[in-house]
Order: C-alpha cells, then structure tokens, then sequence
C-alpha cells in the first residue's frame, strides 16, 4: 500500500512510524429515511408522493412533515411543512402516513451494524446517518471510492435501501459531500479539490452554521464560502468571537480536524406492534422470545453483555407501560433473560387491565461479562 501518494497538504497526518497517512473519512446518508423505511415495507408506495408525518394530536391535521419521498418532493412537499400546508400542494394519490419512529429505528438497527463492518472506527451521527474513518483502510480515495461502491451495493442487496456516500478528507467535507449528490449518490472530494468544492456554496449549506450565523454573516455582506475565506482570521474573530471566528476560517478552507467517535450504547431494543390487540400471555411470550433473540444477538455482536432487563407494553389506549429487573451478573444470554421476560410478562399483566397494542423488550446496564475476553484481546 502506497500511503504517501498525492502532495503533502494539511489533510495528512504522520503516524508513529512517521508515515505520511492520508485522512479519509466516508460518510453514509440514507435517501428520505423514513419514507424509503414506508416504501420498503409497502411496496405499492413506490412511485406515488409519500409524506410521513409527526401528528401533534390537536386537531386531525396539526404537526409537521418529517420526511418526504422525492415524488413528493417534486409537489413541493418538504420536511418541516405543516402537514395541513403540505396537503394543499398534494395530488389524490399523496400519502400521508404517521412516522413509526420505532420501526425506523430497527431497521436502523441493521443498517448500523452493517455499515460497522467496513470500518472498526464508526460514529452514527443520527439515526440515518454515520461516519466511517477509513484512514488506513483506504490506501487512497480511489480506493476509498471503490469502499463506497461496495457499501451501497451491499445496502440494496441486504436491505433493499438506496443511501448517499461522501467521501472526504475530514467529517465536514464528507458529509457536505454526501449532501450534494442525492438521491444514490456516490461523491468523492480530495484533499486538493476541498476549496474548490466550497467556493460557490452558499454559507448556510457550510456544515455547522446555523440560521443565526448564516444571518450575521449576509449582513456582513458575505453570501458564498469564498467569500467568506476572504475573511481574515483576526476578522473573523473580531466580528464572530474566538471559537466560531476560528471555526469559520477553517471551515471555509475545508478544515476540520474533529475525530471520528463511536459513542457508546446506552441500551438495545425492539419494539413491534401486534397483530391485534391483546393479552394473551403465550403471544406475549412467543413475541418477546423473538425480540430478545434479536437484541441479545446484536448485543453479542458488539461484544456486550447487559444486567437489566425490561418489558415494555403500550396499551390500546396509547399508554406506555413497563416492567424491568436486574440481574446479579451481566449476561448475553438468550434463554436466561427470557426466563426472567417471562415472569416480567406475568406480573405485567396481574398489574395492568387493557389489551396491549404493541410490546417490546429492552436490555440495559450495559457491561463486560465475568470472564469474557476483553475487546483489545482481539486487536
Ligand atoms: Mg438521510
């Protein structure tokens, strides 16, 4: 592997055998997540305008569109539309759904752990997106590109799903990457092609300035990024105080040495609704051995183990009701916590009336489990 191509520049960093590595962070943008989630599971949807909606509950039409498909998107219908705004530029076969935040997050759940087996360095940045760092992975962006190809080739395979890759010399030039080229898109940006990239995008589209900056900096009279980097970096301290003036000058370069994170987990779950309204334990039970199943695996997956156990039952009148234990040791193991699911489930349903309208489990206190072999064991 060659990792000193291409000319010196910021983007590399030296390692500690004093060779020159080129950074190259990739990053994964599903296309309209949730309604891409709807199409998937109701395949008639594809073709017609899709908004899926955040219902506020006051009146049959308040709250907000929270994604929609590009069919929609053509009617002008767009995330953060009141749905009643949203419905006056909606043709007789728009679909208006409610958001099944819980649904998205399973199959957001197998995407992750997909994507995690292209890079051990990942960081979901949201519940469709995520970056990679592939620097050392890659030996360079061509390579890096070829990773892409592959990523979303996989991705239509596995999960049938569409995303947008960026691939870049830092997370700010990735994402606004990945950003450019919607939907099924695949944008590569080196090191020497970053400012160029920026010049002509409007400041607002700069990844990290929000409403308030993007505000300032019109009135200032600075509209593009290049005009911005005709700023300079006492300017712009002046005018935005250190920290964002800083920000801003390097930004507007393509800069940004922020690391790529993996953020720890808190807790695994699932959460499906039933086939009908119910309390009959054995469905209860039968369900919930499936789901823990599901989470318990991806929880060895991450090489976890957990000590909290619960179960969880929305009732038919939307109430959310649950029931948990710890246990004395963690564990990753499937039949041990259904047991305990098991008696959950019983004391659940001596203490509530009602038919439930979906359950769902959730293993939480995450931890090593005695004995098992630690993480870098493997490294
Ligand atoms: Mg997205």
């Amino acid at each position: 592997m060659n990792f000193c191509s291409g000319v010196w520049n910021q983007f590399k960093f030296k390692t500690s055998l004093n060779v020159v590595a080129e950074r190259i962070v990739l990053h994964v943008d599903l296309d309209y997540f949730y309604a891409q989630c709807e199409e998937l599971r109701n395949p008639q949807l594809k073709g017609r305008p899709v908004a899926v909606c955040i219902y506020s509950g006051r009146t049959e039409d308040s709250g907000a569109v929270s994604t929609s498909n590009y069919a929609a998107r053509k009617l002008g219908i767009r995330s953060g539309m009141p749905i009643a705004f949203a419905k006056r530029n909606a043709t007789a076969d728009t679909v208006f759904l409610r958001a099944d935040l819980d649904y998205y997050e399973t199959v957001s759940e197998r995407i992750m752990s997909y994507l995690r087996t292209f890079s051990h360095v990942m960081e979901q940045a949201s519940v469709d997106e995520a970056y990679l760092e592939l620097t050392g992975i890659s030996s360079g962006f061509d390579q890096a590109a070829d990773v892409g190809m592959k990523l979303k080739k996989g991705l239509v395979e596995a999960e049938n799903l569409t995303c947008s890759v960026g691939i870049g010399p830092n997370k700010l030039i990735s994402k606004m990457a990945a950003a450019v080229n919607k939907p099924d898109g695949l944008t590569v940006i080196t090191p020497d092609q970053s400012e160029t990239f920026l010049s002509p995008m409007p400041v607002g589209k700069l990844f990290g300035v929000g409403k308030v900056t993007e505000k300032r900096l019109n009135e200032e009279g600075i509209e593009t990024v290049e005009q911005l980097r005709e700023n300079t970096l006492q300017e712009l301290k002046k005018k935005f105080g250190a920290g964002m003036g800083a920000w801003l000058y390097n930004s507007s370069r393509g800069i940004d040495d922020e690391a790529v994170v993996e953020r720890k987990r808190e807790q695994y779950g699932r959460i499906v609704t039933l086939k009908a309204d119910t309390r009959d334990p054995k469905i209860l039970n039968d369900t919930a051995g499936a789901l823990l199943a599901d989470v318990v695996g991806m929880v060895r997956k991450d090489g976890q183990a957990f000590r909290t156990v619960t179960f969880i039952g929305i009732m038919d009148d939307l109430a959310t009701r649950t029931k948990n234990r710890s246990l004395q040791e963690y564990t990753d193991d499937v039949e041990s916590c259904t047991m305990v699911m098991q008696q959950l489930i019983e004391e659940f349903l001596a203490e509530h009336g009602g038919n439930l309208r979906r359950m769902g489990v959730k293993v939480s206190n995450l931890g090593e489990k005695k004995g098992q072999k630690m993480l870098s064991d493997f490294m």
